[in-house]
C-alpha cells in the first residue's frame, strides 16, 4: 500500500513518513502543494493525506484539481482547530475524511485503515449502514428514503460515526473531531449532542443504529 502524505512541516512530515513506514505503508512526502499534484499524477496512490495550509497551492486548489480527472483515490485532509467550515468544504470539494491537528497517530492508523478497507469499489460520496444512506459532499443523510434535518455540526457528529461504523467511538474523539475540544473538562456536551442525534436518526425508526458503549463511547452498527 502506498501514501502520498502532502504536508510542508517538516516535523509533522517527518513523523507521519515513520509512523505510517512502521506499519508497513511505502511513504512518499511532498512538501508542497505544486509538488503533491505532481506527486498524486505520477504514481497510483492507495490513500493521499493531505495538509491544507500548504505553500505555493493550498490543499484546497490540490483537492479540486485531483478529484477534477480522480475521483476514487481516498483523500483525507489535515485541518485546523475551531474551523467547521474548513470540515464541510473539504467534503464538499471531495475529500473522504479529515482529522484535526494536533491528532494522535492512532486515530489517524485508524481512519487510514477504514478508508482502505472501504476499498474503490465502494468509495464514493454515499455511505449506507442498514437504511442509513450518507451523501457526503451535499451533507444529505436520509433513512428509509426520508431526508433528515440535521445541523452542521449533527452531521459531521453522524458522518464520523458512519465512517467508523462497527467500531467503538469514543467520546473523546468525538469531542476532538466533531468540536475541536481538549475534552477532559466536559463530556455532557457529547452525550447532549449524541441524544439529538438520536431523536432525529433513531426515535422515529423501529431499528435502532446508535449504541452507548458505557464509560466510553458510542457505536453505530446495524445489530440484529
Ligand atoms: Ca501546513
Amino acid at each position: 500500500m502506498r501514501i502520498l502524505v502532502v504536508e510542508d512541516e517538516p516535523k509533522t512530515a517527518a513523523y507521519l513518513q515513520k509512523g505510517l513506514g512502521e506499519n508497513g505503508f511505502v511513504v512518499d512526502v511532498a512538501r508542497d502543494g505544486e509538488d503533491g499534484l505532481h506527486c498524486a499524477r505520477q504514481l497510483p496512490y492507495d490513500l493521499i493525506v493531505l495538509d491544507v495550509m500548504l505553500p505555493r497551492r493550498d490543499g484546497w486548489s490540490v483537492l479540486a484539481e485531483l478529484r477534477r480527472t480522480d475521483k476514487s483515490t481516498p483523500i483525507l485532509f489535515l485541518t485546523a482547530r475551531d474551523a467547521v467550515e474548513e470540515r464541510v468544504k473539504g467534503l464538499d470539494l471531495g475529500a473522504d475524511d479529515y482529522l484535526v491537528k494536533p491528532f494522535a497517530f492512532s486515530e489517524l492508523l485508524a481512519r487510514i485503515r477504514t478508508l482502505l478497507r472501504r476499498g474503490k469499489h465502494e468509495h464514493g460520496d454515499v455511505l449506507r449502514v442498514a437504511d442509513l444512506e450518507i451523501h457526503v459532499a451535499s451533507h444529505k443523510a436520509l433513512r428509509d428514503g426520508k431526508r433528515l434535518e440535521l445541523a452542521p455540526k449533527e452531521f459531521l457528529l453522524l458522518l464520523l460515526l458512519v465512517q467508523r461504523s462497527g467500531e467503538v467511538v469514543s467520546r473523546t474523539v468525538i469531542a476532538e473531531q466533531v468540536w475541536d475540544m481538549n475534552f477532559e473538562s466536559d463530556s455532557n456536551v457529547v452525550d447532549v449532542a449524541v441524544r439529538r442525534l438520536r431523536r432525529k436518526m433513531d426515535d422515529p425508526f423501529p431499528r435502532k443504529l446508535v449504541h452507548t458503549v458505557r464509560g466510553v463511547g458510542y457505536i453505530l452498527e446495524a445489530r440484529e
